[in-house]
């Protein structure tokens, strides 16, 4: 293993380095060794990056990039079960297993995402409603704890709270090295998607809510930079997965092609932002016009259905140097007000947020931790500017009135005081922490940030 270099980590919002010791196992022996001479900083593992704040970050101690750690050990196909390293990407797997007709269960909006993040993060996709975030889909899990050995977990094994806090549980119970995932046949790697234009938010969340019982998957994308009559308007996609006889004749010789790994990348950061109110509005016509005016149904790759970002490598460079925040939210079913609510309160501060990314969410796993609850998610992209923290801490206070909560994968600024509120199930992991690493060897910025080990009481949390 590389002795360790001091280097600036970041997470994909470009906010926040800090500089740890990073060290490259290449199996699990280097992981113990590593774990067991954690320092006073601690130990923690990173996939690839994708978080967008601090959570993949461990200022002063070791983190364990987990990238060299990476392979399909074991393919079932009969039985749909695949076994794979935890430094795997995403991308990497789906290539695997779409050419032998499956795919994965539940996909993120980026394929450059590891197994071991996906884990970690508990991660959604736009089937939320029917199939349940990735940790629906762990069979088993080997996870390297705090003593050094490997124990391996299953939702319905010897230790189920131990499973649990690992999926959502950011990294902090141990690294995972390898889990088996169920997955899901398919006759094509394409989608019928069906787009659909909306006047206003307010038809977009009646599209969003008839669809949960009509479409495998359902997203939807709003503009809340044009004001007047484009005020609120947006796209509403849905789908299911292709059937062979539903490819045009000429592709059906080939259903399961993907297109090469990507080959555009936004070489250089800005001086400034390019993300603006003005590139803002232009971005957001050319989507909304791209979009038929009337209801249309066409096949469409996965991959540019499920991550249509991919297409463009580093565009959080677009940001500039001060980066871009993604603030996304939960919130129940009962609390739908909040989304009209939270964009208003974003269009009257004066920020922008170019993408905005409406869906409901159907119920969550046993996770503490985990981000998903039966409601409404909204996610915002934002880029950093004088007074944003001011205005993310107004939205946090119109969540947790809601009983809601924001996504700890995309977080880089909430105090640990709104966090305690949002989870309330924070004091069952931080027990399950002090069981499994009473020494305090798993640590990371984001749980020092958030006081994930030594929780706030909830009382006191309310802003
Ligand atoms: C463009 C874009 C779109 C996205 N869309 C979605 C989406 O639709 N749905 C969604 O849920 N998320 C989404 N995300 C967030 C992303 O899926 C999560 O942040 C995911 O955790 C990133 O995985 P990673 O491998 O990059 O992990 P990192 O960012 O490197 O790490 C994230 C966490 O995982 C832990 N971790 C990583 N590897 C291991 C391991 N082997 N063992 C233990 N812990 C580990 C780290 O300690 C850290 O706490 C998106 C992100 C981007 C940039």
């Amino acid at each position: 293993m590389s002795p360790g270099s001091p280097t600036a980590l970041h997470g994909w919002g470009r906010t926040s380095p800090s500089v740890a010791s990073v060290r490259t196992p290449t199996g699990a022996v280097e992981v113990a060794e590593a774990v067991r001479g954690a320092g006073d900083r601690g130990v923690l593992a990173r996939g690839l990056g994708r978080s967008y704040g601090d959570p993949a970050q461990n200022a002063g101690g070791t983190v364990l990039d987990m990238t060299r750690h990476r392979g399909v050990r074991r393919l079932d196909v009969d039985a749909a079960v695949v076994e794979v390293e935890a430094g795997t990407s995403l991308d990497e797997l789906l290539r695997v297993l779409l050419g032998v007709g499956l795919t994965l269960p539940v996909q993120p909006g980026t394929r450059q995402v590891s197994v071991g993040g996906a884990v970690a993060a508990d991660v959604h996709g736009k089937n939320h409603h029917v199939a349940g975030s990735f940790g629906a889909h762990v069979r088993w899990l080997d996870l390297l704890t705090a003593d050094g050995e490997v124990q391996r977990l299953r939702p319905d094994g010897p230790d189920p709270e131990l499973f649990w806090g690992t999926v959502g549980g950011m990294g902090l119970t141990g690294v995972v090295l390898r889990a088996e995932l169920s997955v899901r046949r398919v006759e094509t790697s394409s989608v019928v998607v069906t787009s659909e234009r909306h006047g206003d938010l307010g038809e977009v969340m009646d599209a969003l809510t008839r669809l949960d019982h009509e479409a495998e998957y359902s997203v939807a994308w709003f503009d809340s930079i044009s004001r007047g009559r484009g005020s609120g308007r947006g796209v509403v996609l849905s789908g299911h997965d292709a059937r062979l006889e539903e490819l045009p004749e000429a592709d059906r010789g080939a259903p399961y092609a993907v297109p090469p790994p990507r080959s555009v990348a936004v070489p250089l950061v800005p001086p400034a932002s390019l993300v603006n109110r003005l590139s803002g509005r232009a971005f957001n016509e050319l989507w909304f016009r791209r979009a038929p005016r009337h209801p249309t149904t066409g096949v469409e790759h996965a991959f540019g259905f499920f991550q249509p970002l991919d297409g463009v490598a580093s565009w959080n460079r677009l940001y500039g140097p001060r980066g871009l925040a993604q603030y996304q939210l939960a919130v129940p079913h009962d609390a739908a007000a909040v989304v009209p609510a939270v964009v208003a309160a974003v269009a009257a501060s004066g920020h922008v947020s170019c993408l905005n990314v409406l869906k409901r969410f159907g119920p969550g796993t046993p996770s503490p931790l985990s981000f998903p609850l039966p409601g409404w998610t909204l996610a915002l992209d934002l880029p950093v500017a004088a007074g944003l923290a001011g205005l993310l801490d107004r939205l946090d206070a119109m969540v947790l009135e809601a009983g809601g909560r924001v996504y700890l994968a995309k977080d880089s600024r909430t105090p640990a005081h709104h966090l305690a509120a949002m989870y309330p199930d924070l004091p069952r992991f931080a027990a399950l922490r002090r069981r499994v690493d009473p020494e305090g060897r798993f640590a990371s910025d984001l749980a020092r940030r958030l006081g994930l080990l030594t929780p706030t009481p909830a009382r006191e949390a309310y802003p």
